[in-house]
């Protein structure tokens, strides 16, 4: 599996604008955690090459995303993906993880439940590593990806060969 979160390695919202790739497209989104028409609508950069390559890749995708559904109805049509599952996260979230650690992990290794995973987000730090080695003896990549670059061709060269030594 190769779980996918959104905002950082799809959506490089660190980046400056003038520095955005000309592959990448702009967006306006109004997903339905979004909808209050207070909020000014979010601006999603999205490099539409992107999904024929994750597709590509030897994993079965899964949305990691705060986007949750949302993630299917807006961010994979743009992309030329699938409806993916969906990671759904739990009410208590981390309520008993360690402040380091990325939020999505303990839910990401429950969802696994064993199985050999990837897992791509700009908010994975060693703590990560360090957390579920201790609780997971299946082959796990996290990889992290810089916000301000979104997915490069060095983070697809690390997960095809990753996935492809499984
Ligand atoms: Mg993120």
């Amino acid at each position: 599996m190769l779980f996918l979160d959104v905002d950082g390695p799809l959506n490089p919202f660190a980046i400056h604008l003038e520095a955005l790739p000309a592959e990448y497209q702009v967006h306006e989104m109004r997903p339905d955690l979004w909808a209050d028409p207070m909020l000014q609508p979010l601006r999603v950069c999205l490099n539409p090459a992107h999904g024929a390559r994750l597709l590509a890749l030897p994993a079965e995708l899964v949305w990691a995303t705060s986007w949750e559904h949302d993630a299917n109805s807006w961010i994979a049509p743009r992309l030329g993906l699938p409806e993916l599952p969906v990671v759904g996260w739990p009410e208590d979230l981390n309520a008993h993880a360690p402040a380091d650690l990325c939020w999505k992990t303990p839910t990401l290794l429950e969802y696994a439940a064993g199985r050999p995973f990837a897992f791509i987000d700009d908010d994975i730090t060693d703590a990560d590593r360090l957390y579920a080695e201790a609780r997971c003896e299946a082959p796990m990549l996290f990889h992290h990806v810089d916000p301000a670059k979104g997915l490069t061709d060095a983070d697809f060269a690390v997960l095809a060969e990753w996935l492809g030594a499984l």
